[in-house]
């Protein structure tokens, strides 16, 4: 038996990839079922349509807006339009709430014995608490007007984090993600039609991944990249990785076998990780960023935006 704690997107993924092969799986969730999610709703649509189809769903079928160009903008560099390489937002509410459609939900006793996947995302309620975990502070609106017409990141002083304005049909999400509160009121500036708000983790937690017979997987063990807080593609990466070993080892093989394909998939999450540090500590120029700064093109790029590291160095060193 294996019971999935948290259905968000990684929790659903991983339920119905067991669910189809024949596992026995429930998973619960204590979220409303009107509540907004927080999140920009951005990712890579190629990558998406390819993970949803596994579990039997179109992703296409929830695209609100595809990227045409996207700007990134900051305070070290000038505005650069860039091309993208697949960059759209969908309708997570919509999506989420139809992939939780048909799922066995059960509560989770703590006592249980059963393998219990931890897929609560910044909670971590199962796994608890990390001593090394870093959040960021978020605020975003949904509103139906913003003065950029296409997908607009403006990264933000001493590496921080970055303000967004994504286009969703025919509303916005205009939001910011940063290690300083008072950052967010570059967002009270909009009107609102609706406002969402939670920590985000912007650090990978491998050294805390499990606990007795307890599994962590998405963003309870910190899979968001440290660079974009892109956190969706990440997490059910993560979700495919555990199905995957699940699979293939025994019960007390798995969270060791778990953890090296975690690390050997997302360990560049550490070295951008301490990129970011620096900057925001005003210490660059080591060996160990500098090699790290090729991560950033991937982690970029993996968000669906074709995008070279020359023209934006000065933002690095
Ligand atoms: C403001 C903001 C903007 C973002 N923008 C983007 C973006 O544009 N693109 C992108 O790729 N990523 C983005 N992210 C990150 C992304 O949303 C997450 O990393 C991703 O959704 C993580 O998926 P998950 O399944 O691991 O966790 P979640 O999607 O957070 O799901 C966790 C689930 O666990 C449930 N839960 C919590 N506690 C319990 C409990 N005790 N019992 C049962 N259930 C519980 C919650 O209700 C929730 O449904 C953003 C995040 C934030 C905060």
């Amino acid at each position: 038996m294996i019971r999935i704690g948290g259905l968000g997107i990684s929790g659903l993924y991983l339920y119905w990839r067991l669910k189809n092969d024949g596992f026995d799986v429930t998973g619960t969730d204590k979220k409303k079922d009107n509540f907004y999610i927080p999140c920009g709703y951005a990712t890579n649509e190629k990558l998406m349509q390819e993970y949803m189809s596994r579990i039997n769903f179109d992703f296409h079928e929830y695209v609100l807006s595809r990227a045409d160009n996207v700007i990134f903008s900051g305070n070290n560099f000038q505005d650069r339009t860039l091309n993208s390489s697949g960059l759209c937002t969908f309708d997570k509410n919509k999506m989420e709430k139809d992939v939780r459609e048909g799922v066995e939900q059960v509560s989770i006793n703590s006592m249980e014995k059963s393998l219990i996947v931890d897929a609560t995302g910044i909670s971590r309620s199962f796994l608890g608490r990390s001593q090394n975990d870093v959040q960021y502070y978020t605020l975003e609106y949904l509103t139906d007007e913003s003065e950029y017409d296409d997908f607009y990141f403006y990264f933000l002083k001493y590496g921080k984090g970055y303000f967004w304005s994504f286009p969703l049909g025919d509303k916005y999400h205009v939001g910011i993600g940063s290690i300083s509160k008072e950052d967010l009121v570059r967002v009270r500036k909009y009107k609102p039609i609706k406002i969402t708000s939670r920590n985000i983790r912007m650090i990978p937690l491998f050294d805390s991944l499990n606990k007795s017979n307890i599994i962590g997987i998405g963003e309870a063990i910190g899979t968001v990249s440290p660079i974009t807080g892109e956190g969706i593609i990440p997490s059910i990466k993560s979700a495919e990785i555990m199905y995957q070993c699940i699979k293939t080892y025994d019960p007390q093989e798995l969270a060791e076998a778990y953890r090296e394909r975690i690390i050997k998939e997302f360990g560049y999450y550490s070295k951008l990780h301490q990129l970011v540090s620096s900057i925001q500590s005003g210490k660059i120029l080591s060996i160990n960023n500098i090699s790290s700064i090729k991560y950033v093109k991937q982690t970029v790029n993996d968000f669906g935006i074709k995008f070279e590291i020359l023209p934006f160095l000065k933002h690095f060193i």
